[in-house]
């Protein structure tokens, strides 16, 4: 038998690791450690039952396990093969008795891609990756695809980025593709996830850094480019980590360097670390961030398909984005095009926080509604309270409201209710929730975060910080708030880049959904 024990961010700062080293004692007090292994995974989604251990042949899914659960665990399953009911999982769906984890609330509606390998491999052995089918879809490629044909099959298969914007991938690739051979090129991966709130593409990484490689290497392929960064935040460490491991295990494969699988395709990957700026997260200050210099945005046209890292053509994907490639490589683009819904395909991670009983990360088809997340998924909100709104697209986003409960969740859904998909970050609000206090949360984050480079976000924002602080501190008057609204659509219009230019969408939303909170700050206190 074997045991997987949670080694994501969630799991390890509940007490995953302490877990793994108490295991792997009682296994040795018991003559086991030859006989079970002990592999250390990366995120099961279900943060909030933490730290979690799946044993196996059986797949009994135990949570909130500690330290002291360990001698039973041993004596009672391993040796005998009797589950210790007490800890293994149970939700509402399945109050008692032992089934399969699938069967469970939350993971019975989702559908993993990107996920596929979270919580089931070891992410620091390439030997797992590709016994799941890893760089197969590299071969496949290498061996018997024209780039022209990679491109129309990520195009065919109607993928979008997934960090937010939703611009359709294959089409980037497709501009990035000319004069293959004669220009230098590069592939980059945005891994510099900010958003508060936001883990999906932490866990991507520390669970399955080699699917980002593996299409990464793809990609650069398709475009006919020869280097490749990964730009991630230094705040990621075990993410770091098992990149660089990641990273050299592909080298010493030959799955990256000289002549992979033969093919006279040369490509390799490097990380570059970043510190930490929001900003950065915005495809130009990033790749000005690559190349040394202050990350700051700057204007576009040019497109970085055209002129990006260092002046070249140069394509940027999230990590996300990334995760889904190699599937679709090897399943065909019409299977991706079956999930979801006309003009979203495929499917969405979502990192669920907030007032919510099942925080953690999920994978749901494109087009699932917001009730089934929340309330099934999500198991609800704590202490029977009333949902009263979701923020999505974190600080450049918006909020959906309880009126909106039933839409299928799909990027331009959210767009024409006044909210946006975003990289993923889902934070549930109850009755109790202020509205205001919510929208001032988020533009103060903005403000930290802006670069200052253009007087619309560096001054606009600030000065609608201090009309929310006046209305909030009971000083307001209704006209601050038309004035408020008006300064807004002014910095929605003229900032510099995408921080600016949605850095007011959490105070619009609000506004649209909830102007008698707004008005009860300003009448109240009056
Ligand atoms: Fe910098 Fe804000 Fe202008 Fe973007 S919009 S360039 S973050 S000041």
């Amino acid at each position: 038998s074997h045991v997987l024990i949670c080694g994501g961010t969630g799991c390890t700062s509940s007490g995953s690791q302490q877990i793994i080293r108490v295991l792997k004692n009682e296994l040795k007090n018991h003559k086991l450690q030859d006989e079970v292994a002990v592999v250390k995974t990366g995120c099961h989604g279900l943060c909030e039952e933490g730290p979690i251990m799946v044993v196996y042949p059986e797949a009994i899914f135990y949570s909130r396990v500690r330290p002291e659960d360990i001698p039973e665990i041993v004596s009672e399953h391993l040796l005998k093969g009797r589950p210790v009911e007490r800890l293994v999982y149970h939700d509402a769906e399945i109050p008692e008795g032992i089934r399969s984890i699938n069967e469970t609330a939350f993971y019975k509606k989702q559908h993993r891609v990107a996920l596929r390998n979270c919580g089931v491999i070891n992410p620091e052995e390439i030997d797992e990756y590709i016994g799941t089918g890893g760089y197969e879809a590299l071969g496949k490629v290498l061996t018997g695809m024209s780039p022209d044909e990679v491109i129309q099959t990520i195009l065919d298969s109607g993928l979008r980025g997934r960090g937010g914007a939703g611009f359709p991938t294959g089409l980037k690739w497709k501009f990035a593709s000319g004069n293959r051979g004669n220009v230098q090129k590069y592939v980059c991966c945005n891994a510099d996830e900010g958003d508060p709130g936001a883990f999906m593409d932490r866990s991507v990484l520390e669970g399955d850094p080699h699917v980002v490689i593996e299409a990464m290497t793809i990609a650069g392929y398709a475009i006919g480019a020869s280097q490749g960064y990964i730009y991630v935040r230094a705040e990621y460490p075990i993410a770091v980590e098992r990149l660089k491991i990641a990273i050299n295990q592909a080298r010493e494969y030959g799955l990256l360097g000289k002549d992979i699988f033969g093919s006279g395709f040369d490509f390799d990957l490097d990380l570059r670390l970043g510190a930490g700026a929001f900003v950065c997260g915005e495809e130009t200050a990033l790749m000005t961030s690559i190349e040394g210099n202050r990350g700051e945005p700057r204007p576009r046209p040019p497109f970085p398909a055209v002129k990006g890292l260092f002046g070249c053509p140069t394509i940027l994907n999230n990590v996300e984005t990334w995760a889904n490639i190699p599937q679709i490589i090897l399943n065909g683009p019409k299977w991706f095009a079956s999930m979801g819904t006309e003009k979203s395909k495929g499917t969405k991670v979502f990192a669920l926080g907030g007032k919510i009983n099942n925080t953690g990360l999920v994978e749901i088809p494109m087009g699932t509604t917001l009730r089934t997340v929340i309330e099934e998924i999500g198991g609800g909100i704590p202490n029977g309270k009333r949902f009263k709104a979701a923020q999505t697209g974190g600080p450049s986003g918006g909020c959906i409201p309880a009126e909106h409960f039933d839409i299928p969740i799909d990027y331009d859904n959210l767009i024409s209710i006044g909210s946006m998909m975003g990289s993923g970050g889902l934070i549930v609000m109850d009755e109790d929730t202020c509205m205001v206090d919510i929208a001032k949360f988020f533009l103060q984050f903005t403000v930290d975060e802006s670069c200052g480079k253009c007087t619309p976000c560096r001054v606009g924002t600030k000065r609608l910080l201090e009309i929310l602080e006046k209305i909030t501190s009971g000083k307001g008057t209704p006209e601050d708030i038309d004035k408020m609204e008006e300064l807004c659509y002014y910095i929605k219009d003229n900032a510099l880049c995408g921080l600016g230019q949605t850095a007011p969408n959490p105070v619009l939303s609000t506004l649209r959904y909830f102007r008698d909170e707004y008005m009860a700050h300003v009448v109240d206190k009056k």
